[in-house]
């Protein structure tokens, strides 16, 4: 099964592809927890795009495309996608990829929060740099002050969620990876569109449950 969660920066994708993945066997694809990885390991790849990621732009298509067909094709087809696509170029050039091998996206997950919530929420959330975890200061805080839960490591915000950076990312969320809604809406995917502000509990209660429907 291929599934895709789309929404804008801060919607809660990551924290629930996380959860997703403990009911579904499926495997999580973060087009942007690759980037970060590439960037932590200084690879070409990272540089190029870290001189993007850090102005709160898209990394261009050229560069996402290849690198997210070829881990789609390495989790055997059975993947929720958090990330990816992000325009409609890569919305088609994955439809292509599928197409060829007699597949096809069974559902599209839109976590619908308008930009006042993600500014708010944002400049709350902080991530573990080492182990990827993601907290959020008032709803989901560490369990010691500043401490990872799962590795013991410091946590950090993300340079780009500085607020400067979120709102480019919101103007860039809205002009270039919206589009791909109405085109997955016309599609044969399961459209199904949650209300992302609510608890996290209650978005996954939510999308586990439509999930199981399709
Ligand atoms: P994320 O963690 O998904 O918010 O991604 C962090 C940053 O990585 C984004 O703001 C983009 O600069 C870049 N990025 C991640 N996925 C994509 C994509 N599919 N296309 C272009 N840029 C991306």
């Amino acid at each position: 099964m291929i599934v895709i969660l789309v929404g804008p920066p801060g919607a809660g994708k990551g924290t629930q592809c996380k959860k997703l993945v403990e009911q579904f066997d499926m495997k999580h694809l973060s087009s942007g927890d690759i980037f970060r990885s590439e960037i932590a390991g200084k690879t070409e790849l990272g540089q190029k795009a870290k001189q993007h990621i850090d102005k709160g732009e898209l990394v261009p298509d050229q560069l996402v495309i290849g690198m997210m067909i070829s881990a789609v094709k390495d989790a055997d087809y059975n993947c929720i996608l958090d990330g990816f696509p992000r325009t409609l170029p890569q919305a088609e050039q994955l439809d292509i990829a599928l197409d060829k091998e007699n597949t096809k996206i069974n559902a599209v997950i839109e976590l619908a929060v308008n930009d006042e919530t993600v500014v708010k929420r944002i400049s709350k959330r902080r991530v573990c740099p080492e182990c990827g975890a993601v907290y959020h200061l008032e709803t989901m805080p560490p369990k010691k002050d500043g401490i990872c839960d799962e590795c013991g490591s410091k946590i950090i915000q993300r340079d780009d969620d500085k607020r400067e950076v979120v709102l480019e990312r919101l103007e860039t969320y809205h002009k270039m990876t919206e589009p791909i809604i109405s085109h997955y809406k016309e599609s044969t995917a399961e459209y199904i569109e949650i209300d992302g502000s609510q608890q996290p509990k209650a978005i996954t209660d939510d999308i586990v449950k439509r999930l199981k429907e399709v």
